[in-house]
């Protein structure tokens, strides 16, 4: 078993991450107001303060938040392209967008001093992952309008650290470069990471060719089970990330040394965790749909950000690193991820969870959701570990039998389970799409 790095715990601006809780209470409060009168010069917002009265006097505590209004990516659709940009187009130092997965892509646009702000969070989770000056890191980030490529690009240009900023795609020069240039630190998508440590272990590939030592992994969900599989198998400490191009990009949140959930730099956006059915407030350390304000963005303001992803923040405490900010837990699936199977609601998450307790299958699985006879029904394929593929109609029949446990355990649902051969299923270079839904071919 590979040796997995331990790191100490640094913080990069303690001046903003450890600040007094009344302290930073109040710099909320008063860059919310900030928010609020830069959101009411844009047409959207302006109607709804008008109708409600709202004005940055109004905004005097952080109760206050929840008089302000939601906003959906549908509102930011409905005033595409740049219905939110609150700067002349002039003082826009930066564009980019959504990768647009779920539809038409957005754009956000950034000032000059919001691209300085954003260098500085992306530094915040990479120093606190172990990332120093010296080190080198491969970006194997998609490089154009994703926010992740040159977000983290920024960050770690700020830390001072090596840049090698290859994006994602062509599996064999990512590994190639690994071993020629000896980075550190991996940046990509969890599912990519996956597909590289297949090709790292599965290739003619020795580890100690390559020097990797850390990895930052976001834009996707993962699970704590899925965290084990890459750190054991390729020796590394991996870290969690969060953040959406709505809000700005990486960087809103992060783990630090002592991983116990993302530190939320609550300096620059305050979170809500809300039922997706009421709009109300979930109670503390409940799970819910995040709800996320910006309060420092100049050129594409937004207010109380429904994101769709479902999290908690934890409500135990500060944290032995010393930030006060709060933490928040991995995003367990997102609103509309969320599978409905016999009156159940199951994420994808759940079943990965189930899937990584069993150490025959592989990391590589698929789900895929029918109606055959108006009930949905969900089948799950996933890749055996070459050395537990076998001919033994028994031993399948073992293993399948392992997994349906393991699924009913985070499910309570049985679901059909397909033990296919080693790599024949589809691997991805950025986001997966591990989930098929065939029911609206069926309807
Ligand atoms: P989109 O995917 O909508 O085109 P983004 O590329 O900005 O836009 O992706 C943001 C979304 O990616 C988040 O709302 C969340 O669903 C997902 N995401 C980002 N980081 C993480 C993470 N660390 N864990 C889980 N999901 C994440
Ligand atoms: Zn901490």
């Amino acid at each position: 078993m590979n040796t997995i790095p331990v790191v100490e715990n640094r913080i990069w601006q303690p001046e903003f991450e450890c600040m007094e809780r009344s302290q930073l209470e109040a710099l909320q409060v008063s860059r919310l107001k900030e928010a609020v009168a830069r959101c009411s010069t844009l047409p959207f917002y302006k109607e709804k303060f008008k109708e409600q009265g709202i004005t940055p006097d109004s905004i005097n505590s952080l109760a206050d938040l929840r008089k302000l209004p939601f906003t959906l990516k549908a509102d930011l659709r409905d005033n595409y392209p740049l219905g939110f940009l609150a700067i002349p187009k002039s003082q826009v130092s930066r564009y980019q967008g959504t990768s647009g997965t779920t539809g038409k892509p957005t754009w956000t646009a950034y000032s000059a001093s919001d691209v300085e702000r954003w260098a500085d969070l992306c530094a915040r989770f990479l120093v606190s992952g172990g990332l120093t000056p010296e080190m080198t890191v491969q970006i194997s980030f998609g490089f154009g309008l994703f926010t992740g490529g040159f977000g983290l690009h920024n960050g770690i240009q700020r830390v001072g650290a090596g840049i090698i900023p290859l994006s994602s795609g062509n599996s064999a020069r990512q590994v190639m470069t690994m071993q020629d240039l000896q980075p550190e630190v991996l940046i990509c998508t969890p599912s990519y990471a996956l597909k590289l440590m297949d090709d790292i272990l599965k290739g003619d590939i020795e580890r100690s060719s390559i020097a990797l030592q850390h990895a930052h992994f976001g834009g996707e969900p993962w699970t704590e089970e899925m965290r084990e599989r890459i750190e054991s198998g390729l020796g590394i400490r991996c870290w969690n990330n969060y953040g959406m191009a709505e809000c700005g990009g990486p960087g809103i949140a992060g783990e630090c040394a002592y991983r116990n959930g993302m530190h939320i730099q609550e300096d620059q956006y305050i979170f809500e965790v809300i039922d997706p059915d009421t709009l109300e407030p979930v109670a503390p350390g409940e799970k819910g749909e995040i709800v996320v304000t910006p309060l420092c963005r100049e050129a594409f303001p937004i207010l109380r950000y429904r994101t769709r992803d479902i999290g908690i923040i934890y409500d135990d405490g500060d944290c032995p690193c010393g930030r006060t900010t709060r933490r928040m837990s991995r995003i367990l699936g997102r609103t509309d991820d969320m599978l409905i199977v016999r009156g159940v609601n199951v994420f994808p998450s759940q079943i990965e969870t189930a899937l990584m307790q069993i150490k025959d299958v592989s990391p590589h699985y698929m789900i895929e959701v029918t109606r055959p006879k108006a009930l949905d029904e969900i089948t799950v394929y996933i890749e055996m570990e070459p050395e537990f593929f076998s001919d033994s109609m028994r031993e399948m029949q073992e293993i399948k039998q392992r997994i349906d446990t393991a699924i009913f355990g985070t499910t309570g649902l049985h679901m059909k389970i397909e033990l296919v051969n080693p790599n024949t299923l589809e691997r991805f270079e950025g986001k997966a799409r591990r989930v098929k839904d065939l029911r609206k071919l069926v309807d």
